[in-house]
Formats: C-alpha cells, sequence, structure tokens
C-alpha cells in the first residue's frame, strides 16, 4: 500500500532502521523488527548506506520485512556514488519485489570530502532523483526536510524553496530530521504552509539513546540542544542507562506534544533498538498502537 493512502486514513507511527555493516548482522536486524511489530508499525523503513555492501542489505532487510514480517516498507535511496543508470536498477529491484514507497535522498558527501559532488552521469539533488522516480514507476514517494536547516543550506528561506522544489517533483510527504526543540517543529511547519508546501511533514523523532551519541548526532545536523535536556545529557553523561531512560521519558513528553498538536504521524529513528521505542509507545498508548502479544 501506497504510505499516502495510509496517510488518507490514519496518522502512522512508523519505525526506521539502518543496515548492518556485514551479512550477519541481518538476523538481529529482523529481530528487532519483530519485537517491535508488537506495536503494529504502519510501516517500516530501511536506510541506504553510503555505498558497499549495506546497499544489499537495503534491499534485503526491506524485502524480507514486506515479505515475512508482512509490514509495510519504505526503501531509502540516495543518489551517492551512482549513475542515473544504477540507480534506476535499484529502482527497477525494488518495484519488481513489490516494494510500493520510496524516500527520495541526495545523501551525504563520501567521508573526507567536504561538498557533495554527483558522479558523472548521476544526480545532483534529491529533486532530481524525484523527477526521475515519478517519470518512470509509480512507487508512492518521500523526501527529507530539515526544521533547522539542512547543515549545507545557504539560509532558511532557500532551503525550504528546494524543500517546496521536492513537494512539486512529487513527494507525496516529507519526514523530518531529528529536533529536540518542538517550537523548531512547529515553526518550520507553519513556514512551509506559508510557502505553498501542502503535503503531511511527519516529525522524525530520535530518543536519546545516550549522552555523547546525542551530541555527536545534533552537532553533524545541526540540530539545536535545548537547555533542559542540555543539563540531563550531562548528568548521564557517564552513565548510559540512566540517559536511556531520561531519553525515554524527554522522547514520550516530546511526542505526546507533538501528537496532542494533531501531527499527520510520527517517526521514530529506532537505530535497530526496539527498548526505548517499545517503553515510549507503552507511555504513549496510541490507539491502534498498543502493544500486541
Ligand atoms: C528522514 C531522513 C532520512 C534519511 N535517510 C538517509 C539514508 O537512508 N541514507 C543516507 O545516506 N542519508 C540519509 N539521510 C541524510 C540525507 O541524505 C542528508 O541530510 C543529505 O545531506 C541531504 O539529503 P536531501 O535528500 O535532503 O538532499 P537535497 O534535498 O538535495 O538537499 C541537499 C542540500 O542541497 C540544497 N539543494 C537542494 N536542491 C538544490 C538545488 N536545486 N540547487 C541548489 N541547492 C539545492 C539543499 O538546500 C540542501 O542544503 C536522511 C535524512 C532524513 C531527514
Amino acid at each position: 500500500m501506497k504510505i499516502k493512502d495510509i496517510l488518507a486514513n490514519t496518522r502512522p507511527v512508523s519505525f526506521e532502521f539502518f543496515p548492518p555493516r556485514a551479512a550477519d548482522g541481518i538476523p538481529a536486524v529482523l529481530e528487532t523488527l519483530d519485537e517491535l511489530k508488537a506495536y503494529c508499525p504502519d510501516y517500516v523503513s530501511v536506510t541506504y548506506g553510503a555505498g558497499g555492501s549495506t546497499r544489499g542489505f537495503t534491499e534485503e532487510i526491506t524485502f524480507e520485512a514486506k515479505r515475512t514480517a508482512g509490514v509495510e516498507v519504505m526503501a531509502h535511496l540516495t543518489c551517492v556514488g551512482q549513475t542515473k543508470e544504477e540507480i534506476h536498477g535499484v529502482l527497477q529491484r525494488l518495484d519488481a519485489e513489490g516494494v510500493e514507497n520510496i524516500i527520495a535522498l541526495r545523501g551525504d558527501p563520501p567521508k573526507g570530502d567536504s561538498e557533495y559532488v554527483g558522479v558523472e552521469g548521476g544526480f545532483q539533488h534529491a529533486s532530481d532523483l524525484l523527477e526521475h522516480v515519478k517519470a518512470n514507476f509509480d512507487f508512492g514517494v518521500a523526501a527529507a526536510c530539515y526544521p533547522e536547516g539542512h547543515t549545507e543550506s545557504v539560509d532558511l528561506d532557500s532551503d525550504l524553496q528546494y524543500v517546496k522544489q521536492k513537494v512539486d517533483n512529487g513527494a507525496d510527504f516529507l519526514v523530518t530530521q531529528l529536533f529536540y526543540d518542538n517550537r523548531h517543529y512547529f515553526d518550520f511547519v507553519d513556514r512551509a504552509r506559508s510557502a505553498g508546501i501542502e503535503v503531511p511533514i511527519i516529525p522524525g523523532v530520535l530518543p536519546v539513546l545516550n549522552s555523547s551519541q546525542v551530541r555527536r548526532f545534533t552537532s553533524l545536523c545541526g540540530s539545536d540542544i535545548p537547555p533542559d535536556l542540555d543539563k540531563l545529557l550531562d548528568k548521564y553523561a557517564d552513565n548510559d542507562n540512566s540517559a536511556r531512560d531520561m531519553g525515554v521519558e524527554y522522547a514520550t513528553g516530546q511526542v505526546r506534544e507533538l501528537w496532542d498538536a494533531g501531527v499527520p504521524g510520527v517517526h521514530f529513528y529506532v537505530l535497530n533498538r526496539s527498548y526505548s521505542v517499545s517503553r515510549i509507545l507503552d507511555n504513549l498508548m496510541i490507539p491502534g498502537h498498543l502493544r500486541q502479544d
């Protein structure tokens, strides 16, 4: 089923996984997926690696989730390091396996490169990939957006115009980068609506798993850490279990506020761990997403 049709009927709760470094890590990812299936996700997504074999694992996990676990899926796809023909080949394989949804991304510059340069004969921007997908396939398509601005963007207004271009090129909905201050999300939605972006904007939420990881992620993607969370990250800097429990409480409050404000769904960056998202959903008791055993 296309996610845009799910969005027409419900506010989806979804989980994002990433492929392991080696094939022997695949069963553990599928096991986590199986545990989280108890919360009836409307779909799950699997990220696309920077290169090499993990890209094959993205396809494998996506196919397994759909085929064996019977969960609706969204495959991530980036433009990094591949020609249009190679990307077309990936899209054909996804299509042949019955995958109906993708999220079209540019991807980050390869490690060591300061800026993104598409390969010769490749795509330069996510909007170009979107255009190709819409012209050649019948996938439901999502795109990424950045409430606090993408790290390479010159300013928030031009960044928003490029997001609009992705919607104009066919994105059915947007999924946000992680954020820890809901005001950034609400402000972004207001600005997007003013700019004529009408599609659903689904908040992406990353529960704190440990302090150093959150500091690293937020500094990489340019997300703000609000002062109350900052203090808590310091307090639990040397205690990962307490940091994780604090993260459950923090994300519960964050998602509760978003949900009560009427967000069109919520996308959890689960980082292949079931503990935090399970506790958060136990706390939230969202109808349709209570634990089923
Ligand atoms: C929900 C989500 C899922 C993600 N999944 C993955 C994943 O699976 N794998 C992965 O490697 N990365 C993933 N990322 C990270 C993403 O690839 C990076 O943030 C990347 O740097 C930008 O991707 P994009 O699709 O937003 O690119 P784009 O939309 O192309 O934007 C990239 C930059 O270029 C600018 N820009 C866009 N269009 C133009 C234009 N026409 N002219 C000039 N400038 C332009 C934008 O303002 C922005 O600064 C994900 C991010 C999010 C939010």
